[in-house]
């Protein structure tokens, strides 16, 4: 009990230095710790909403502060709901229990409006060369929502910026007067339908999404195979657009690549404007770390910010992550300087996963025809015996997977068209779920590209 408490404690004050007093006081004081169970850490709140907010938008930050105060490696931290502070804390099974119970359940319907990140707005958001297209396009739908472009369908990887930019729109156009907007991710989505239809409550499920202003779904790639919500979406969508209301989209991918998903919706998602997210330069990156620096009570000194914008190229949550662990460290060390090397240190994880993000088309190509004791040149040629064709699929399964190029990209650099890489993506899963030999050679290439002698999380 003591352990949790004084491990809690600790973290608690590093997160007072990172937060703003009205933030703190909202969000992280009410927070009970309760119990540690092997590796996970249970922390008590009052009820289902804080559970989930914690959740969504501060476990990461509670993470790293726990990290700093001497949790132990590899821990992991759970959120979960006793109503009455007073009582002793429950044992570990029951919490688990009570956990597994809520998962198992789904979300609640959620209440419209209820998850827009109050951070998440217009003025929090750095533009830069990477996002101004999307930002503008953002913006002039939530100044004219149902009239500038509809629908607006952002796509871009995953920390990129997606969710944060379409909320934007949401705080806005909520508060036009009268106007009804309703945020949801499709996870959220699929749940309420399949609830629904358990509970025979479709004709609500489908009133709900008809009946709103701004339609904001997030991550649609998800609804990928699921085909009956893609026939209740298309006529949602069909309805919302007749009558003139707007509808925003995010995916991790363009529409035509997401397969399993209907034609016509395809072709509908692309009716309006279709615009990237990409990672954002340097000097962007810079200005973000700046931004996010400005809300923290501690400087770091211009050297440290250079370092982190450098190194962090794959995603701005990990930028921000980075920034944070920065922070906390300087936090917590108050007579030890940051430096480079320290930081370096502090950061391994991080900058070790970014460089193994690294991997070329080239060097995908290389190895597999190694590999498999065939020409560089078989996996640009036309022929198409096994033997060949085999490994040519494998490496262009390879560049989608460890690789950040664009799917033109790789079919470019395979001389094939879309479909084909889709195609030999699909095969390739597929044989590899079947077939152990094929499996154990796709480890034996993942572990040779990322010189890494145990990873395999394609
Ligand atoms: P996605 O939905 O694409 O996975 P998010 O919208 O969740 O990404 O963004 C990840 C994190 O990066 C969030 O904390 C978000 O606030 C931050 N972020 C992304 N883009 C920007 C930006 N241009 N300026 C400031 N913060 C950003
Ligand atoms: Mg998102």
């Amino acid at each position: 009990m003591d352990e949790i408490r004084n491990l809690w404690n600790a973290a608690r004050e590093n997160l007072r230095e990172l937060l703003t007093a009205n933030d703190f006081d909202r969000w992280l004081s009410p927070i009970r710790p309760s119990v540690i169970k092997g590796n996970k850490i249970f922390l008590a709140v009052d009820n289902d909403f804080f559970r989930d907010w914690l959740a969504n938008n501060y476990k990461s930050l509670i993470v790293e502060a726990l990290r700093s105060a001497g949790a132990s490696d590899g821990f992991e931290v759970e959120f979960f709901v006793q109503t009455s502070p007073e009582d002793p804390p429950p044992s570990a099974d029951l919490i688990e229990k009570k956990i597994h119970e809520h998962k198992r359940r789904g979300p609640k319907t959620q209440v419209l409006n209820s998850t827009l990140n109050p951070m998440n707005t217009f003025e929090n958001f750095v533009v830069g060369p990477s996002n101004s297209f999307a930002h503008g396009a953002a913006y002039a739908v939530a100044q004219s929502p149902g009239k500038a472009y509809n629908p607006l369908f952002i796509y871009g990887g995953t920390g990129l910026g997606k969710t944060h930019l379409i909320q934007a729109v949401g705080h806005r156009v909520q508060d036009l007067p009268g106007t009804k907007v309703c945020y949801t991710t499709t996870e959220t989505l699929l749940n309420e339908y399949v609830q629904s239809i358990t509970e025979k409550t479709t004709i609500e499920f489908r009133n709900k999404y008809r009946s709103v202003d701004l339609l904001i779904i997030d991550d649609i790639h998800f609804l990928a195979g699921k085909n009956a919500i893609q026939e209740e979406f298309f006529h949602t969508f069909n309805a919302l657009h007749m009558s003139g209301k707007q509808i925003i989209i995010t995916s991790d991918r363009p529409a035509n690549e997401i397969t399993g998903l209907e034609q016509r919706l395809v072709s509908r998602f692309e009716w309006g404007l279709v615009t990237q997210l990409e990672m954002p330069d340097f000097e962007t990156r810079l200005a973000i770390l700046r931004y996010k620096q400005s809300a923290a009570k501690i400087r770091l000194t211009d050297a440290i910010l250079s370092f982190i914008a450098e190194n962090v190229k794959t995603n701005i949550r990990t930028l921000e992550g980075a920034l944070m662990r920065a922070i906390s460290f300087v936090s917590i060390n108050k007579t030890v300087e940051l430096t480079i090397d320290r930081l370096r240190i502090l950061l391994k994880d991080l900058l070790d996963k970014e460089q193994e993000k690294d991997i070329t088309v080239d060097e995908i190509q290389k190895t597999v025809a190694e590999h498999y004791g065939i020409r560089l040149n078989d996996m640009t040629s036309k022929k198409r015996p096994q033997c060949v064709a085999l490994p040519r699929q494998v490496a262009m399964f390879l560049s989608r997977k460890l690789t950040r190029k664009a799917l033109s990209e790789i079919a470019q650099a395979f001389e094939k068209t879309h479909a084909t890489i889709l195609h030999a993506c699909t095969t390739t899963q597929d044989r590899m779920e079947t077939d152990p030999d094929m499996r154990e050679s796709i480890r034996t290439i993942t572990r040779k590209l990322k010189r890494d002698p145990l990873a395999f999380d394609l």
